[in-house]
């Protein structure tokens, strides 16, 4: 079978709404949120090898340099979980090409990880039944299962268990990448230090947020989307308020720092409207070119490949 492979296109996440709760005692925190997947997409070649695993990595638009291609690749780490899984080797090489920003808030190593449990799953024909395939997706990461699954999904527990919502029509965003990344655990660390002696409340999805999507209303979505994350994103990254500022006064329909950040996402009415925004954040704040993509999409889906 060496030779035979499997091409996987799986999406970036943002968070329409993200609600954080108090630190647990297992280290994590309960997560109540509202992912949606959108049209920016790693690619995951997973290729049958009689060597051992290997990872490499391209990128496009994309600095790679901090993606490790060892085992701790999360990618190849679900790789092997799903062998452990069917008491098995998995001998796999797999080749990652982002797009998606590194360390960035948009889910792109936990959607390499879902790209490559499905790929491996498919090459081997191994048929891991779903909620098996989501459940090894929760022990690599909150955020995996949502990228198999895709569209806009609830997110509970600490946010792998995932539900789909209803919505109607589909919304555009202008995804601005920010040179410098932020490490998930920094920024809840930094939200906890926010907190102190004062424990966040029980985190919630807001019903506004919810009736909005239901009714396909992209104004009404604008104004209800929240990230309790943001004032620690914020606070390691003050500079991010002025950008965040321009696009709810006037700029974009909404505007939020995307999961733990440093990515911040705009939300518009239509393609006209997103060019618009990227333009007047270039020249008033200075941003690099911005990612113009919609959502809802779905989740990691096979695209190819030869057996
Ligand atoms: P999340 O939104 O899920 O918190 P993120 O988008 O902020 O994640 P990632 O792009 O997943 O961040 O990268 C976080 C770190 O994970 C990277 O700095 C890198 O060291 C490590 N990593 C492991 N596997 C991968 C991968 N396949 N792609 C990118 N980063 C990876």
């Amino acid at each position: 079978m060496s030779g035979a492979e499997v091409r996987v296109s799986s999406p970036a996440k943002i968070n329409l709404s993200l609600g954080v709760g108090p630190v647990r005692d297992d280290g994590y925190h309960p997560l109540a949120t509202v992912y949606q997947a959108v049209g920016l997409y790693d690619e995951v070649v997973v290729r049958a090898t009689d060597g051992s695993p290997v990872l490499t990595v391209s990128g496009e638009g994309v600095d790679v340099a901090e993606v490790p291609t060892d085992g701790s690749n999360l990618a190849l780490r679900a790789v092997a979980a799903l062998g452990d899984h069917h008491g098995r080797e998995l001998p796999v090489e797999l080749h990652v090409h982002k797009r998606i920003p590194v360390a960035g808030g948009l889910a792109g190593g936990s959607t390499d990880a879902a790209a490559a449990l499905l790929g491996a799953d498919v090459l081997f024909g191994l048929h891991t039944p779903r909620e098996e395939l989501l459940g090894l997706a929760a022990t690599l990461g909150s955020d995996v299962p949502f990228c198999l699954v895709g569209g806009t999904a609830l997110g509970g527990g600490r946010g792998e268990v995932v539900t789909p919502v209803m919505t109607r029509g589909e919304y555009w965003w202008v995804v601005v990448p920010d040179s410098g990344g932020l490490s998930t655990p920094a920024v809840y660390r930094e939200f906890d230090r926010l907190h102190g002696d004062d424990p966040a409340p029980d985190p919630e999805v807001p019903d506004e947020l919810l009736a909005a999507l239901r009714a396909g209303d992209a104004v009404r979505l604008g104004a209800a989307l929240v990230n309790d994350l943001e004032p620690a994103a914020v606070s390691l990254r003050p500079d991010l308020l002025h950008l965040l500022r321009a696009g709810r006064q006037g700029a974009a329909l909404g505007a939020l720092v995307s999961g733990s950040g440093p990515t911040t996402v705009f939300l518009c009415d239509g393609p006209v409207h997103a060019e618009e925004v990227d333009r007047t954040l270039r020249s008033e704040q200075g941003t690099r070119p911005a990612i113009v993509v919609k959502g809802p999409v779905p989740g990691a889906r096979v695209t190819g490949g030869h057996r």
